[in-house]
Order: structure tokens, then C-alpha cells, then sequence
């Protein structure tokens, strides 16, 4: 992939060293995030979906190795570089299977960091090459030249129709659809089918997104007008 364009979140308390390495990020072309502690973090992964978190071990409260399985769960295509600053970590960050992909000892240079960060972007060309075309929103991911829709980063299968659906909702999120906008985006406008049938493919994909498909928090019902995608989602 385009390495340079990707987004970066540095998750650090210490802002001296936060900053120093989200400047040298951004000279070098980044798009960078910063949090100064784990719950941040969390929430910055679930709105900005960034590339790669660089998330320190100390941290106040919930510690590195809590948010990086906690990230782990959220979006397994993230690429986690862990920072330590004891030698111990190292077993722990290797040996305990918290899913970070590398780690860094402090102090370190930041070009031998971006160096890393350039490496494991390249490793995954798949998930990154379509990204510039895909639609998100919040932690779905829909991406329109592979026909792949992604929900945490686990791919949903969706038939043509639910997947054109899905994208009539991504392209204008919270906005609220009539079912005859839904019909004529999906079906053409010549098409003239019974509206219910919205509601049937409306049902299919909420059993496949939602966890529990009867209380909806992804696909909303907006009486007397039709569906919505609505904001909030899930929690971790
Ligand atoms: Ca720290």
C-alpha cells in the first residue's frame, strides 16, 4: 500500500515523548492520532479506524497490554507496535500472545519506528490496496471494488442485494431512506416491486449484522419513512 498515507494512533501518557514521535510520523508523510490513555485509545480505534496503533506498556489505569488485546478483539487487522521501556516486557509482549505484531524498547530512533511501521504495512496489500474506495462508518467497512463488507474487521457475507443496500446506508450515514430511495438505489428505477421486499432483504442483513437482530442498533426503523444507519453501534 500507499504507506505514507496511513494513519497512525500513538497511544503515550508521557506528552514530551507522544509528541515526538507524532511529529516524526508526520514528517514522514502519516496521518497521526494521538491518545493519552487506554479508554482514548479505544474510542479512537472504533472512530478513526487507524492503520496502525503505537501503543505504549505504561499507560494510567488500563496498561498496554489490556489495549492491545482489547484492540485485538475490535479490529484484528490493525497493525500494533507495543513500546517498553523493561527489558521484561519483552517476554510478555512476545510470550503471552497479545496479538501486538512488534514491539520497540525505549528509548529508540523514531526512524527505526517508522521503518518498522513502512514493513508491516507492506505486509498486508490486500485490506489496504481497496481502502482508498471503501466507505466507513464507525466499525463497518464496506469495500465496493472487492464486494467485501467488513463488520470489527471480520468480513460479513452479504448477497448483491444486501450489499447494495449496505451501501445506500454507507454513503449517507444517519441519513433516513425511504423505502421507495432504498428500491430505486438498489433495483433501478424501472424496477417496480412490492416495498415489502425491502423489508424482507432490511431483516436478512440485520441477522447477519446485529447481534441481537429483534433490538437493531445498526440498522435503524424510522416509523412511517423506512431504515436508517444509526450512530452508537456497539460497545466493546
Ligand atoms: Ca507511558
Amino acid at each position: 500500500m500507499q504507506t505514507g498515507s496511513a494513519k497512525v494512533l500513538v497511544v503515550e501518557d508521557e506528552v514530551s515523548i507522544r509528541k515526538f514521535i507524532a511529529v516524526n510520523l508526520y514528517r514522514n508523510d502519516f496521518e497521526v492520532l494521538e491518545a493519552g490513555d487506554g479508554e482514548t485509545a479505544l474510542e479512537m480505534v472504533k472512530s478513526f479506524l487507524p492503520d496502525v496503533v503505537v501503543l505504549d506498556v505504561m499507560l494510567p489505569s488500563m496498561d498496554g497490554f489490556e489495549v492491545c488485546i482489547q484492540i485485538r478483539r475490535l479490529m484484528p487487522q490493525i497493525v500494533i507496535i507495543m513500546l517498553t521501556a523493561r527489558g521484561e516486557d519483552m517476554d510478555k509482549i512476545m510470550g503471552l500472545e497479545l496479538g501486538a505484531d512488534d514491539y520497540m524498547v525505549k528509548p529508540f530512533n523514531p526512524l527505526e519506528l517508522i521503518a518498522r511501521i513502512r514493513a508491516h504495512l507492506r505486509k498486508m496489500p490486500d485490506y489496504s490496496s481497496a481502502k482508498a474506495n471503501c466507505l466507513f462508518f464507525q466499525q463497518l467497512m464496506l469495500d465496493p471494488e472487492g464486494q467485501r463488507f467488513y463488520k470489527n474487521g471480520r468480513e460479513i457475507e452479504l448477497t448483491p442485494t444486501e450489499f447494495a443496500m449496505m451501501k445506500v446506508f454507507l454513503s449517507n450515514p444517519k441519513k433516513a431512506f425511504s423505502r421507495n430511495e432504498i428500491m430505486n438505489s438498489v433495483w433501478g428505477q424501472d424496477y417496480f416491486g412490492d416495498l415489502k421486499t425491502v423489508d424482507v432483504h432490511i431483516r436478512r442483513i440485520r441477522e447477519k449484522l446485529e447481534e441481537d437482530p429483534s433490538a437493531p442498533r445498526w440498522i435503524e426503523t424510522v416509523w412511517g419513512v423506512g431504515y436508517r444507519l444509526k450512530g452508537g453501534g456497539e460497545h466493546l
